[in-house]
Parts: structure tokens; C-alpha cells; sequence
């Protein structure tokens, strides 16, 4: 069994709110959610951070992104905005290794990040 959390979500072990999946791809809400929508687009397979990508990878990076604006034009939020957001070790406060796209919006979202 996989000590991975998301690994584990993908293999139905943990359970998550799925909003969309795949043969590539998994979206589940996040369980602490940071604006009205935030969901997590989540590769099947176990890649653990940004670093790990390689050009194998360029075509599933590109539907996590494609989901993503998908997700948010499906709730009304194309013409206002959204957020994606990758974070990657520790500066950027990553907390779960296995590589995630976080899609938020829903209200106002300040810049600079914190
Ligand atoms: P990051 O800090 O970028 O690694 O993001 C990890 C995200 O996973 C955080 O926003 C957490 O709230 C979220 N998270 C942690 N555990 C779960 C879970 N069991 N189900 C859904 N989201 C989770
Ligand atoms: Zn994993």
C-alpha cells in the first residue's frame, strides 16, 4: 500500500469529493478550502513535485491545465478569474508530494501571494 495521500485518494482508499476524473487525471476538492471553489487536479500516477517533470510529462501537464480552466468556466468563473497554483517544496509550502494543481476562485484573490 502506497504511503502516498494522494496516491492513496486516486486508488480510492482515502475518500475525497471527486469532481472530475479520467484515465490521467483525478479533481477533488480541497478538504481545507481557501475560496468558494478549490479543487485539486491530481495525476494518477505518482510524480512527487515540479522538479520531477520531464518532457514525458508535457502532455499530461497540459490537460491538468486545460482541466483547470475547464473546472472554472464550468462554474462561472472564465470572465472573472481564477487562480492556478502549483507550489513546490518547501518556500512555497508544499505539504502533500505528489504533484497537484490548486484551482481557486469564487472571490478576490490577493497579489502579491503571502
Ligand atoms: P500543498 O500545500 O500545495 O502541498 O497542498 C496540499 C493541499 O492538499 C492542501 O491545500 C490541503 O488542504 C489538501 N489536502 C490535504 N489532505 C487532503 C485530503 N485528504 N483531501 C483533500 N485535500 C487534502
Ligand atoms: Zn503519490
Amino acid at each position: 500500500m502506497s504511503t502516498c495521500l494522494f496516491c492513496r485518494i486516486v486508488a480510492g482508499e482515502i475518500p475525497a469529493t471527486r469532481v472530475y476524473e479520467d484515465e490521467r487525471l483525478i479533481a477533488f476538492n480541497d478538504i481545507n478550502p481557501q475560496a468558494p471553489m478549490h479543487v485539486l487536479i491530481v495525476p494518477r500516477a505518482h510524480v512527487a513535485t515540479l522538479n520531477d517533470l520531464d518532457a514525458s510529462h508535457d502532455a499530461l501537464v497540459g490537460e491538468m491545465v486545460r482541466r483547470a480552466a475547464a473546472i472554472a468556466g464550468e462554474r462561472g468563473y472564465a470572465a472573472g478569474g481564477f487562480r492556478t497554483v502549483f507550489n513546490c517544496n518547501a518556500d512555497a509550502g508544499q505539504t502533500v508530494f505528489h504533484l497537484h494543481l490548486h484551482v481557486l476562485g469564487g472571490r478576490k484573490l490577493a497579489w502579491p501571494p503571502g
